[in-house]
């Protein structure tokens, strides 16, 4: 049973799915007017290998995460640059994916952008309206009510008075309340706009997370996820505009994710003391940086500093090492045919479980990586012993080793930077059985991922035949 901290109700609570099977699952996304930083990575890396995990158990995972395609800071680089907004988001999505795709982290399901849902903000602005949830003021802006929601706080447990004490707002004439947020911003001269049956203009940034839920994913979530700076105001009022929207929870399980922090200060733009991931990438390599995303577990908060990268990097090579011996030992012993030793393949199986222990508490990579280690130190020790060593043997512990490795998404390549045989035929087998399963959304993510590591397939009448892309 998976056990998931719900930072709504402050407690680890046994994970149920709505649709037996199914997964809806949320993440909100990058606002798109720069290079990604570590501090955003973080959620991405974490994001995937929680839907990797549920995959592997069985599930079918729905997984959206948008980009905030249109807002004031894109517009003021898009003036400064003499371009449009358009130029600057779409430049900047594309440089998102290559960092995703060099993190190893799978496309969404589905990845909306703000701009191409505006119809649903509008429609769900009106109802607002209709319900006396939302009003225009005197600007021409429309704001949510906070007042009109008696149970605005909830996700960060605190009262309406605690907030507006707590909460540096500005005091803006046009509002009832200093925590009323804008829905639809009024048109002005110079940017761009939609015309609404508000008047013309362009929607507020909560409202982009809570129309995309309702257009893709529907009134309810599974999982919804973000880092915890969200809690308050942006996840409080998604939950504020949807719950109001359609009387029902907007998700069941509301996970956060922890700072990385640089000298016990929180990596983020504002304080000037963030590195982008492709920065980092060039001198470490992507893989190291998920490994260091994912060397914590995702609640608590990870220190950034050279010498842990360091120590990733280390640690990465360990995993390597033992899996390329694997791989050496097995060509050498192909054909022999030895005993297999009962208790030592017990043993991998007994880390095998560690590991999934600890996924299935809150998705405790930390724990989960140890349990990797164990079995990486476990199977070095019986390789040192030739004479121990059977095909049995090697094959069980590269069936495992992977398994775990590809859950995690890291150490698949090998020294030389080329993918493993056996990971790629790994990844060709779960999408023809996720093909067999009529899984297509799960096959064609696969397939992407092949893609990714540079293997090109080709559906044959015998089977699925396969080979490195020049
Ligand atoms: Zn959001």
């Amino acid at each position: 049973m998976i056990k998931i901290y719900n930072t709504l109700t402050r407690k680890k609570e046994n994970f149920t799915e709505q649709e037996k099977g199914v997964v809806k699952f949320y993440c909100c996304g990058p606002t798109v007017y720069n290079c990604i930083h570590m501090g955003n990575a973080r959620p991405i890396c974490v994001c995937d290998v929680i839907r990797k995990y549920l995959e592997h158990k069985g599930f079918r995972v729905i997984y959206v995460q948008n980009f905030t395609d249109i807002d004031d800071k894109i517009i003021s680089i898009a003036n400064e640059a003499g371009t449009d907004y358009l130029t600057i988001s779409r430049k900047y999505i594309a440089e998102y994916k290559k960092d995703a795709r060099g993190l190893n982290v799978r496309e969404a399901t589905v990845h909306p952008l703000a701009t191409e849902n505006i119809d649903y903000m509008l429609k769900m602005i009106s109802g607002l309206i209709d319900k006396g949830y939302a009003y225009r003021s005197v600007s021409g802006d429309v704001y949510f009510d906070v007042a009109k929601f008696k149970d605005y706080g909830k996700l960060s447990g605190q009262s309406i008075k605690d907030l507006e004490s707590g909460a540096r707002v500005e005091i803006d004439g046009s509002k009832r309340n200093p925590l009323d947020f804008v829905l639809w911003k009024k048109a002005k001269v110079g940017e761009p706009f939609w015309s609404s049956p508000f008047g013309d203009g362009r929607p507020g940034w909560h409202i982009e997370c809570s129309a995309m839920i309702y257009r893709y994913l529907g009134d309810t979530v599974d999982i919804h996820f973000g880092g915890q700076d969200l809690i308050f105001p942006h996840h409080e009022n998604e939950i504020a505009q949807s719950e109001c929207f359609n009387g029902k929870a907007l998700a069941n399980y509301w996970m956060h994710n922890g700072y990385i922090n640089v000298n016990n200060q929180k990596m983020s733009k504002s304080l000037n003391n963030f590195f982008t991931v492709r920065e980092i990438s060039e001198k470490y390599g992507y893989d190291v940086i998920r490994f260091f995303m994912l060397s914590s577990h995702y609640r608590s908060p990870l220190n950034y500093s050279e010498e842990v990268l360091e120590q990733c990097k280390r640690s990465l090579e360990r995993l390597r090492t033992c899996r390329g011996n694997l791989d050496f030992l097995r060509d050498r012993s192909s054909g022999q045919k030895s005993l297999e030793a009962k208790e030592l393949l017990n043993g991998l199986l007994e880390y095998r479980e560690e590991f999934f222990k600890a996924m299935d508490d809150d998705f405790n990579t930390a724990d989960a990586i140890s349990a990797l280690f164990n079995l990486t130190k476990k199977i070095n020790v019986v390789v040192a012993d030739e004479r121990q060593v059977s095909l049995g043997f090697i094959n069980e512990a590269i069936r495992i080793f992977d398994e775990l490795c590809g859950i995690l998404g890291i150490a698949f390549a090998s020294k030389t930077g080329k993918v493993s045989k056996g990971y790629v035929e790994g990844l060709i087998q779960k999408r023809e059985k996720a093909r067999n399963e009529k899984n297509w959304e799960l096959a064609d993510a696969l397939r992407d991922e092949l893609k990714n590591i540079g293997v090109k397939l080709e559906d044959t009448a015998e089977g699925v035949r396969w080979s490195f892309l020049d």
